[in-house]
């Protein structure tokens, strides 16, 4: 697959992640040296909620302004006054302990990073992400205490921040402690790794994951151009090593708020055997506002898509409801009406037809 996307003005790429990600851009003198920016107002923003763009990420940013550049580079937007909350989930107040969230009967969210390979700038965890002291051993051994006492916990999302940022070691000591509880069943990750920053995908990493199985990963792609050849190799290595790929896109004005990128993405996602799962409108963050788009837009896409494409590639459209109240799907309407015990349904093409509610 041709890397399409890639800004020739940046070279030297290290090979190594570690080299990548010491070598990203957080400061505007730096991103000033790739484009033609307003220093001082991005320095402002950037200092309310930290820039880090690494080398890999940069080199996908084609011109100011495109889908790849407002994921990553602070707008003036984030830090206006707006009527949003830092955290309208209400995730502080679902948490038993710092850094996990309890939210639904079965399964916890267990933040154990608070670092992550680019910062996005539509992130629904701004509040906490970039924050170096956020996660600690401390809140990560009172997680896993947590879960060990919770019966009731089948599953773990593995999430932050992004997890794989944590060294070999780290992870491959955290999933052990995991493992070693016998009510967990399954374990997901949460990572934006593979699409930031696929070099991380090592070898050594896919070899560790796998020892840990039923083990999910789910990913964060939100624009076809984030495909590259890398991050098809990254996933390649992953799937390779038994690990089912989900997909968990954000609907994001000016960047996929559009059924023929959308689609796009989804079809791409297929190829290298990331499944869509969900595609998320974005929350109600303070700071994210200029992200924000209607339902309408969220709906119309689902409608391009379902008959479309192959339902493999078709994932839920989700609202998360404000206070915690969980992760709700939103359908087209394609039951019209409900006549002398017949549905009358529209397809997927706009033609009508009639359905007995019994037969
Ligand atoms: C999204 C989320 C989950 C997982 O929800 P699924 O629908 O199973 O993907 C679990 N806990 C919290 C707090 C969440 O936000
Ligand atoms: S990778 Fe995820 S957690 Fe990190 S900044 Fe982006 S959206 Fe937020």
């Amino acid at each position: 697959m041709p890397d399409f996307a890639y800004n020739k003005s940046i070279k030297n790429i290290p090979p190594d992640w570690h080299d990548i990600l010491s070598s990203s851009i957080e400061t505007s003198d730096e991103l000033a040296k790739y484009f033609h920016v307003d220093k001082k107002k991005i320095q402002k923003v950037a200092k309310r909620y930290p820039m880090r763009i690494n080398p890999y990420y940069l080199s996908l940013m084609i011109k100011a302004g495109d889908p790849i550049w407002r994921q990553a580079v602070p707008d003036q937007m984030e830090i206006e006054n707006s009527f949003e909350i830092d955290d309208p989930l209400a995730e502080e107040s679902q948490s038993p302990v710092p850094n996990l969230i309890h939210r639904y009967p079965d399964r916890v969210l267990f933040m154990v990073s608070s670092q992550c390979a680019v910062y996005c700038r539509f992130c629904m965890r701004k509040r906490k992400v970039g924050a170096p002291f956020a996660v600690t051993d401390e809140t990560v051994r009172e997680g896993i205490n947590y879960i060990k006492k919770t019966k009731s916990i089948r599953e773990v999302l593995v999430s932050g921040g992004d997890p794989l940022l944590l060294e070999d070691d780290d992870l491959n000591n955290l999933l052990t402690k995991l493992r070693e509880i016998s009510h967990v069943e399954i374990i997901r990750i949460h990572t934006r790794v593979p699409c930031t920053l696929p070099q991380r995908i090592t070898k050594n990493l896919a070899k560790i994951l796998k020892r840990f199985h039923p083990l999910f990963i789910n990913i964060h792609f939100n624009h076809p151009d984030e495909i590259t050849c890398q991050a098809s190799r990254a996933c390649a290595e992953l799937a390779d090593a038994g690990i089912p790929l989900g997909c968990q896109t954000v609907l994001l004005k000016g960047i996929n708020n559009n059924p023929r990128v959308m689609k796009l993405l989804m079809q791409k996602l297929l190829k290298i055997r990331v499944r869509p799962y969900y595609i998320f409108h974005a929350d109600p963050v303070k700071g994210t506002a200029h992200f924000r788009t209607s339902i309408n837009d969220g709906l119309k896409i689902m409608a391009a898509l379902r008959g479309y494409v192959s339902g493999m590639c078709v994932p839920h459209y989700m609202i998360d409801l404000p206070g915690g109240g969980g992760k709700i799907p939103l359908l087209p309407e394609y039951v019209k009406d409900v006549i002398d015990g017949k549905l009358k349904i529209k397809n997927y093409k706009g033609e009508f037809f009639e359905y007995p509610l019994n037969f």
